[in-house]
């Protein structure tokens, strides 16, 4: 089954490197308890948190949901973490969310394109996707390398 997470806002950068991943992630943000497991529950997703009490609500100890407690404050030790626990690199499919809205990206021609991307970019670049939402252009830029080769030695350490 394809892996979703609900991630509270004290994991946030985890969450921006999730949807790098590919994976689908929401937020959530002071909204209570109940109304995350509910949400969390419906969709299928996996809780991420640092909250300890809803490590405790009865749907989660009783293993009917899903919740990783993250130990670390530090973004790349928390992926280690979901990477050690949940073998997340072998289903990863990169460059296929929206890291702000986490919509499905579409494939978008060159021609389409060329109006929208710095002059370098459109040269020197071929594929190039969309966000239905936000309009926002991704390509497999220096950003998006840098990123993918820092998940690739996450999965390395993870063995
Ligand atoms: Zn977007």
């Amino acid at each position: 089954m394809e892996l979703k997470f609900m991630a509270d806002q004290n994991v946030g950068k985890l969450a921006k490197l999730l949807r790098i991943m590919g994976f689908d992630t929401l937020f959530f943000d002071g909204e209570d308890d109940a109304n995350i497991v509910a949400i969390a529950r419906a969709e299928s997703r996996i809780i991420l948190t640092r909250d300890t009490q809803i490590m405790k609500r009865r749907l989660v100890t009783s293993g009917q949901l899903k919740a990783v407690l993250i130990e670390s404050d530090k973004p790349e030790q928390q992926m280690q973490q979901l990477i050690n626990t949940l073998d997340l690199d072998r289903q990863a499919k990169p460059f296929t969310l929206c890291l702000e809205c986490n919509e499905l990206l579409l494939e978008k021609s060159k021609e389409e394109v060329k109006e929208r991307v710095p002059p370098y970019v459109f040269k020197t670049q071929s594929q190039f996707m969309e966000c239905p939402k936000c309009k926002r252009i991704y390509w497999r830029g220096t950003h998006w390398q840098a990123m993918t080769e820092k998940l690739k030695k996450f999965a390395r350490k993870g063995g």
